[in-house]
């Protein structure tokens, strides 16, 4: 028997495996659902999404007054955003499963509304509420198949999906086509080409300021082999291309390039701020914490060989 699955559906790249991955048992029922909260690049998700997805107006929903520094969402933001759109979507929909796109590389424990913790407490007090209509479930699928957002992009190469992969809109920013100077820009452009892909970007990923410090950090993460914070499934999207980007460099010597004044003042920037306690958002991590503070003046010192 199919199951009713609702997947919470960015219009992004891990969303739209998702739905492909829910409808390979043809006996299951399945929703796009979309919670539309307002934010600059919604016009470029919603243009991604599946014939017939659901498209719910948040826009009332924002937290007020509360933005994360050097968020690309700049002052949209809902504290526990992802516990919310999964309770609107059981109690509305009543479904079996709930699809959440969390990824290996992304469920640490500061990611209180898309971490394992999350999921057993969420999944929990859904089957104690929603007991008298039935048993819903909130499931990761990529978690449950150990993907990070390297592997889900290779089974959907592997299985004829590069052009939607291609067409998938997965950058923050606003503006029209891909920015090259968001983390999600980044990431794709470190993954597509260990694919044989590529796309374009209005700036280029590996050396537009706003990255050179997650760059620099993911290098020092890969040199140390330290998984606190970056784990293999995020360093591995990045570090093969960029060690390809600089054939003939160390990783030491890569690094050095990404060293500089600016990525040190950042460094200082970003201690004397005070930590932040609340809760991620789905694609909202740490990596954009930094990208308001870019100086215009950093030089671009690496040459990119798509
Ligand atoms: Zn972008």
């Amino acid at each position: 028997m199919g199951k009713k699955i609702v997947v919470l559906h960015s219009g992004g790249l891990d969303s739209t495996v998702m739905w492909r991955l829910a409808k390979e048992d043809i006996r299951n029922e399945v929703i796009a659902v979309y919670f539309d909260i307002g934010h600059d690049y919604a016009w470029k998700e919603k243009a991604q999404l599946p014939p017939g997805a659901h498209i719910h107006d948040m826009t009332w929903f924002k937290a007020e007054g509360k933005g994360k520094a050097g968020n690309a969402m700049n002052n949209i933001f809902i504290p526990g955003r992802n516990m919310m759109f999964a309770t609107i979507a059981a109690c509305k929909y009543l479904p079996d499963e709930i699809w959440m796109g969390a990824l290996m590389g992304e469920i640490h424990d500061q990611a209180t509304d898309k971490n394992l913790e999350y999921l057993h407490r969420q999944n929990d007090i859904l089957s104690y509420v929603l007991s008298p209509f039935g048993k819903v479930k909130v499931v990761f699928p990529f978690v449950e198949r150990q993907w990070g957002k390297l592997q889900v992009t290779r089974w959907a190469c592997q299985n004829g999906m590069q052009q939607e992969i291609l067409a998938s809109s997965s950058c923050m920013s606003g503006e029209a086509g891909n920015c090259g100077r968001c983390g999600v820009c980044l990431r794709r452009a470190g993954i597509f080409p260990q694919l044989n892909m590529e796309e374009s970007y209005n700036v280029d990923p590996w050396t537009a300021p706003e990255n050179r410090k997650l760059i620099h950090d993911l290098i020092v993460a890969e040199i140390n082999q330290d998984d606190s914070h970056y784990d293999r499934f995020r360093r591995e999207e990045i570090i093969p291309t960029l060690i390809r980007n600089h054939s003939g460099k160390s990783l030491q010597e890569i690094l050095e390039l990404y060293t500089d004044g600016a990525t040190q003042a950042k460094e200082e920037v970003l201690q004397e701020t005070p930590q932040e306690s609340g809760p991620n958002q789905t694609e909202m991590n740490q990596d954009q914490t930094s990208t308001s503070t870019h100086n215009p003046d950093a030089p671009p010192q690496v040459t990119h060989v798509v």
